[in-house]
């Protein structure tokens, strides 16, 4: 069972990725993981993303393919793959068809307005955890392993204004792409908590995975 997660920067894919992962074994693959580890160890791939990350661009499509379809190809993908962030417009969604096969996009769905307060409030851990200050009452580590919480460096007013945009202007459309398909999925990510969107993602991930 391979997937795609789309959704705004914000929606919650990372979230759910990491419910669907420890409930179906799936491999959890983002290529803005990569590209921050890449950045964080200062190799020649991390250089060239951080000059588009910082403006809230898209990294050159050559690059995101090339290191997906490696990913794919050579590494441990366990019960099936989950992608998320990938692809990130038309161009890269047809490459993705040329190497891989993707049984259902998962799309979340969150009003825009919601999404900008999301992101400045959000607060990562390095092992994949992430929170709203809203609710972390002060707290300044990992409620699930102890490390300490900070800020991505994208996640400022400016860039996520131009993050929306790209979001609006090119990946937005690989809904339609996938609906030809018959493989989208829908679901409303603004008005429950991430397990009540857990709850219906797994009643859809059900009908394929036993
Ligand atoms: P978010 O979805 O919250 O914006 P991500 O962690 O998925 O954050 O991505 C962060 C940044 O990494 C993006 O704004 C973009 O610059 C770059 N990036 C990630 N995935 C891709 C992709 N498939 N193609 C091009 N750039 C990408
Ligand atoms: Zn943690």
């Amino acid at each position: 069972m391979n997937i795609v997660l789309l959704g705004a920067p914000g929606a919650g894919k990372g979230t759910q990725a990491k419910l669907i992962e420890e409930h179906y074994g799936l491999t959890h693959i983002a290529t803005g993981d990569i590209f921050r580890a890449n950045i964080k160890g200062g190799t020649p791939i991390g250089k060239l993303a951080k000059s588009y990350i910082d403006k809230g661009a898209l990294v050159p499509d050559e690059v995101t393919c090339e290191l997906v379809k490696d990913r794919l190809t050579n590494g441990e993908v366990g019960a099936g793959f989950m992608l998320d962030g990938f692809p990130r417009n038309l161009f890269q969604a047809g490459e993705l068809d040329k190497f891989a096969r993707v049984d259902l996009c998962i799309n979340i769905d969150v009003d825009k307005c919601l999404l900008m307060d999301r992101i400045c409030g959000r607060r990562v851990c390095s092992c994949g955890a992430s929170y709203h200050v809203s609710t972390l009452n002060g707290a300044t580590t990992c409620a699930k392993c102890g490390q300490p919480l900070y800020q991505r460096d994208d996640d400022n007013p400016a860039t996520v204004e131009a993050r929306l945009d790209t979001y609006a202007s090119q990946t937005a459309p690989l809904a339609h792409y996938y609906e030809a398909q018959g493989k989208l999925f829908t679901v409303d990510g603004g008005s429950g908590t991430p397990e009540q969107v857990f709850a219906v993602i797994k009643q859809e991930l059900d009908k394929y995975i036993k």
